[in-house]
């Protein structure tokens, strides 16, 4: 049979948590963590960030430039944090969200939390990859992607998709947690996240093994100017980064051009 155009060497291998996996099998272990977590993920972002994940994405929606009518796509938007924020902070807006995510848990309880919040209508829940959006070219105005980009197999598609159903002049936005901490801090941080944060995982939610996986996967992720490499040598223009908390996290703004 024909080898799809996009398939990847059989043999590879890609980054989960600490381990390498063969790549064919990063998606099935991710979906897995998630699984674990999805009932508690929303209480977990608080605990273990203090709060601070609630800055970043009010960072982010600080540069999100809407013009109604407009459609916006939430890559691996989870729970719809970043779509029930949309909807509220453009509530006067003409606004169309699809939200997308592979996971069906982590939808399921989205959906029921937009219902509590009274959003019977106003976002598409779409149960898909990121790396192969099953959606129109050029079809939406604005993208957004918070702590998801870490989580594909090939970051390198998901922006290409990313990049491929935006309009010419749209927006992209990617908030993602960075290896960037600055010096000072590194230990400190370290030994948080290494030893406080699974802990904390494993008494809220019983798995200490998926907060060992965000971790380190955070530890090898690219550095947010390597990331700003990639928007640019996927054709994303007017790439800008602003390191948050110390580069705990980065935003990375980018404009299909
Ligand atoms: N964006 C949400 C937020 O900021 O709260 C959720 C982020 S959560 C850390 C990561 C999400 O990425 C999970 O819901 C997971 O199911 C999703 N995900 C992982 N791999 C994905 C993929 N290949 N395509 C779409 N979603 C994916």
């Amino acid at each position: 049979m024909p080898e799809h155009p996009c398939s990847h060497d059989r043999s590879e291998r890609v980054p989960f948590g600490k381990r390498d996996v063969p790549a064919d099998a990063k998606s099935q272990l991710v979906n897995r963590v998630f699984d674990s977590v999805a009932k508690r993920y929303d209480l977990m972002n608080d605990l273990m960030s203090g709060g601070m994940h609630r800055l970043w994405k009010r960072r982010m929606l600080d540069e999100l430039a809407i013009r109604p009518p407009a459609r916006l796509l939430d890559v691996a938007g989870g729970t719809g944090d970043i779509a029930l924020r949309v909807l509220k902070r453009f509530a006067a807006y003409q606004i169309e969200v699809t939200l997308c995510d592979l996971n069906r848990r982590m939808l399921d309880i989205g959906r029921r939390r937009a219902w509590d919040q009274g959003y019977l209508k106003g976002i598409n829940w779409l149960c898909a990859d990121g790396e192969a959006l099953p959606l129109p070219d050029c079809y939406f105005d604005s993208c957004t992607l918070a702590f998801g980009l870490r989580n594909m197999t090939h970051i390198d598609r998901a922006v290409e998709e990313i990049f491929r159903v935006i309009k010419p002049g749209g927006q992209f936005l990617c908030l993602e947690f960075t290896p960037d901490i600055a010096p000072p801090l590194r230990g400190i941080y370290d030994a948080y996240s290494l030893r406080v944060i699974p802990k904390i995982g494993d008494w809220v939610t019983g798995d200490s093994e998926a907060y060992h996986y965000l971790v380190n996967s955070i530890r090898r992720f690219p550095r947010a100017a390597q990331i700003a490499a990639l928007l640019e040598q996927k054709g994303f223009a007017g790439v800008r980064v602003d390191k948050l908390s110390a580069g705990v996290a980065s935003l990375h703004s980018a404009w299909r051009v």
